[in-house]
């Protein structure tokens, strides 16, 4: 058998099957550490969007799913966890193989916190107000009056390819926990963790109540985010997609959650304990070759210890080792593809024409073993001004910018000088100072003295042009539920109608 034979060919899954797309064509999916062809994708079609959309609306007008008692909705949450910690070496290969994500983060990480999230959301699950009581009325007479919190219908999510299967599970808990539908489009770099996740969730809910089409953005995601059906976008990925994704739900008025993209401030004081502050700082920029939303990519300095600080963050980076992904010992693997490779390299020439000073790596990398992969060395730049081009714009890729400052207010400033708002950092030894900065900071997170501190209770999602809206912990199921007000009079005669005399004043 040669190589070729061994590559899995994984088609739609749609209704709780497995289905070819309706064009008959395939995509390739790549293993960004050595650029080899390690599966093939049914490429989704407009017509079979339609399809899912159609499944995903039928299931949710079947009452068992949509009316299930909360209760039974955290045993199937349960469920899922255990099918999910059931196979998890699959999941964390596949994520692993075709993100770039080292299996000692995948592994020892992503999947447990995703076995959490679905066993969190069967306790939110059960606490969650899906019906509240109002107090009696203060003009009407006494009424008795709800307020239910129903799911929106078929929703849709469209997730990028860092860490695809967190990112699809915090659209995929939140929306089943609630008695919605769901049809997911994976980033065509990395579709496959997601549809073997939509197969073991397929096993404890109805079909038709979680499908994954991949495809192309342009042709899948748009079908998706037009769909008269689709009553909801849940996305994460770049700024620029997200702004035509609102723009483009505009059209049948859906609703929307977006998380988009950062360029995350992390302040050190002068007081820092230097010997935490260097390894997490490194750790919230180069974890996952800095291909996360929530990466501390500008890092301001004070001027006292700008010096030492530069000297021990190049002094610790370059003890990193880069490799193979699936290699237990590697700490850095590959960027996802050869496109974003050259991004980065390209911003690495702006850093350097701009008059930032390079102080460590700056270009590709080789690996020994993944000649074909796309590997970057872990880069900082000195002497970075807020306004240039590598302190404003999201790189995404393992470029840290470091910012000199004088006074605290000052590097608040430039903190926030920026049009996304993620996440955020600060470390010192003074707690209040700390909590000074952080109501200062415009961000969705504050991590102090830390960093990539995601908790499945807590909210994750950013200020000003990083995105609407909250994944994660009850706050999601929000995002996820409509309100209903219902309202029953308790006033049995007519002449006690106060709100008949409105329109007929003689009774
Ligand atoms: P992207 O280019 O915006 O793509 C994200 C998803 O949108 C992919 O599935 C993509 O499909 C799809 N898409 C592209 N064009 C579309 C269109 N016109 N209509 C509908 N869907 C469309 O982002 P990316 O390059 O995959 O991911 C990197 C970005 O994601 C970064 O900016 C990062 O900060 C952000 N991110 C944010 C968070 C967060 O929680 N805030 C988390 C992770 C990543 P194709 O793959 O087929 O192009
Ligand atoms: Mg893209």
């Amino acid at each position: 058998m040669t190589a070729k034979e061994h590559i899995k060919t994984y088609n739609l899954f749609i209704n709780g099957k497995w289905v070819p797309s309706s064009s008959g064509e395939t995509f390739d999916v790549i293993n960004p550490a050595n650029g080899t062809v390690v599966a093939k994708v049914a490429k989704g079609t407009k017509e079979d969007v339609n399809q899912a959309v159609n499944v995903a609306h039928d299931a949710f007008e079947n009452d068992e799913w949509r009316e299930m008692s909360p209760n039974e909705r955290a045993k199937i949450l349960t469920e899922i966890a255990q099918n999910i910690a059931k196979n998890g070496q699959e999941l964390v290969l596949l994520e692993a193989l075709t993100s770039g994500g080292t299996v000692r983060r995948v592994g020892g990480s992503d999947i447990v916190m995703i076995v959490d999230l679905f066993q969190q959301m069967a306790k939110f699950v059960k606490e969650y107000p899906f019906s509240e009581t109002l107090p009696m009325p203060i003009v009407s007479g006494p009424a008795h009056n709800f307020v239910w919190r129903e799911p929106l219908g078929v929703c849709a999510a469209i997730t990028a390819w860092n860490m695809p299967l967190l990112l699809a599970t915090w659209k995929i808990a939140p929306a089943l926990a609630t008695g919605n539908t769901i049809v997911i489009k994976p980033a065509s770099n990395t579709p496959v963790s997601t549809l073997k996740l939509a197969e073991i969730i397929s096993e404890v809910v109805p079909p038709g109540v979680i499908n994954v089409v991949p495809g192309s953005g342009s042709d899948v995601g748009e079908t998706l985010v037009t769909h008269p059906k689709v009553e909801k976008v849940g996305f994460t990925g770049s700024t620029e997609v997200g702004r035509r994704i609102m723009t483009m739900a505009a059209g049948t008025i859906k609703n929307v959650t977006l998380e988009l993209g950062g360029k995350s401030p992390n302040i050190l004081l002068e007081d820092a304990d230097l010997d935490i502050a260097i390894p997490g700082s490194l750790l919230g920029v180069f974890l996952h070759s800095g291909q996360l939303c929530e990466s501390g990519t500008r890092l301001f300095v004070p001027s006292s210890i700008y010096d030492e600080v530069i000297e021990r963050l190049v002094a610790l980076t370059k003890t990193l080792k880069l490799g193979n992904q699936l290699d237990l010992a590697t700490s850095i693997g590959p960027v996802i593809s050869q496109q974003q490779k050259d991004t980065i390299l390209s911003y690495i020439e702006t850093g350097k024409a701009e008059g930032a000073r390079l102080v460590c790596g700056g270009k590709e990398a080789e690996v020994e073993g993944c000649e074909n992969g796309f590997f970057i060395e872990p880069t900082i730049f000195a002497d970075v001004t807020n306004d240039m081009k590598i302190a404003q714009e999201e790189i995404f890729g393992p470029v840290l910018s470091v910012i000199r400052y004088n006074t605290v207010e000052e590097a608040v400033e430039m903190a926030n000088d920026t049009i996304y708002g993620l996440a955020s950092g600060v470390w010192t030894r003074d707690v209040n100072k700390a909590y000074d900065i952080a109501r200062k900071i415009k961000a969705g997170v504050v991590w102090i003295n830390d960093w990539h501190m995601l908790r499945n209770d807590a909210p994750f999602g950013g200020y000003k042009q990083s995105g609407i809206g909250r994944e994660m912990g009850k706050y999601s199921l929000d995002a996820y539920t409509q309100l209903k007000h219902v309202h029953t009079s308790m006033v049995p005669e007519v002449e006690e109608r106060r709100s008949l005399g409105v329109l007929f004043p003689g009774k």
